[in-house]
């Protein structure tokens, strides 16, 4: 079909000593279509950022599989994982700490054209590098100025250039806003909107709130402690939101629309993050779960597709379990 990227049961641990591991990505499964912007969203420590390195390869995966265009990136040759990789980028949140403060912005852009051997020749690819700062809303000027002479949102901008010398198909966005000012925040939304229509790019926009992902994401999931607990289309989880995390992550976003805001249930998340050293058993939300019931303690809650579309991971969601409607329970 048309399904860019398909992420099966992917697992990455980390062996921290003898005794502990972190599951810091158990057993996530999506696909992301061509042309469509995927987001994760979940508070730091969620693994988030770790399931996008191990997409991109930064990290070897510890279980599961992630295909690309139908190719299973971890087990490809190095040479091809190479030649895929053009097609593959990533934008990180520091652009600062992501960008060598020693090199020029046209070095920064050029470099991976350099590595990849395009545009033969210092000129085309000086061309490239023009062209590719008028694309970010940059000029020939800065070409010759380092990172330290931008404000972070210009560095965001040189990072976004760099991401797309090689003219990649797929993005990960690694919380790219996240470090900005409130006011630079939309103008970069705006600019990766931009550019995805223009250049018919998909994305996976990572995410630590869902005040911004809203905007630009088709399909949203939500990620708690290595699990994806929901996953549904943007619209259906900001106006009917089932688990009740997402529904504790959504009490914190404003909501614009006064009708909406009138029928929503604030639920206040209690409680710390559990560590992901050792997570709760069953549910893994279930420490802080206001609807928590005693199965959750000692049963994993499955990612049910409720409807066409729509996946959670909450007992109160599966009819193999409860035999309520899911309406109601989405009055808390
Ligand atoms: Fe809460 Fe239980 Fe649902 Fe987990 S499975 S979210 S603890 S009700
Ligand atoms: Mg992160």
């Amino acid at each position: 079909g048309n399904e860019l990227l398909k992420v099966k049961n992917l697992k990455k641990y980390f062996k921290i000593s003898k005794k502990q591991t972190l599951k810091a990505v158990d057993d996530i499964s999506f696909n992301i279509r061509k042309g469509e912007t995927f987001g994760v969203v979940g508070e730091s420590g969620c693994g988030k950022s770790t399931a996008g390195r191990t997409i991109l390869t930064l990290y070897d995966k510890t279980d599961g599989q992630v295909l690309y265009d139908d190719i299973d990136v971890h087990s490809i040759p190095e040479q091809e994982r190479f030649k895929l990789f053009r097609n593959m980028q990533m934008i990180f949140q520091d652009p600062y700490a992501s960008l060598n403060p020693r090199s020029t912005v046209k070095e920064i852009i050029s470099e991976p054209m350099e590595i990849h051997g395009l545009y033969k020749g210092e000129k085309e690819r000086l061309h490239r590098v023009y062209q590719l700062l008028e694309e970010v809303g940059l000029n020939k000027e800065h070409a010759t100025r380092y990172p330290h002479e931008f404000s972070g949102g210009q560095r965001q901008r040189i990072g976004i250039a760099r991401a797309l010398a090689l003219e990649p198909e797929f993005i990960i966005c690694d919380e790219p806003i996240s470090a900005l000012d409130v006011s630079v925040q939309a103008q970069i939304i705006n600019l990766l909107s931009k550019l995805q229509k223009e250049k018919d790019l998909t994305y996976l926009f990572i995410a630590h709130d869902l005040s911004m992902v809203r905007h630009i994401s088709d399909r949203i999931a939500v990620m708690y402690l290595g699990h994806i607990v929901e996953l549904t289309n943007s619209k259906t989880l900001y106006d009917e939101p089932l688990h009740p995390y997402t529904n504790a992550l959504l009490s914190a976003v404003p909501i614009p629309d006064p009708k909406i805001e009138k029928t929503r249930t604030r639920v206040l998340l209690e409680g710390d993050l559990p560590s992901p050293l050792d997570p709760p058993s069953g549910c893994v939300f279930r420490t802080r779960c206001p609807l928590a019931q005693d199965i959750c303690a000692h049963q994993k809650p499955k990612l049910v597709e409720v409807e066409e579309g729509r996946h959670v991971a909450c007992h109160l969601y599966d009819p193999d379990i409860y035999e309520m409607d899911a309406n109601d329970v989405t009055t808390l």
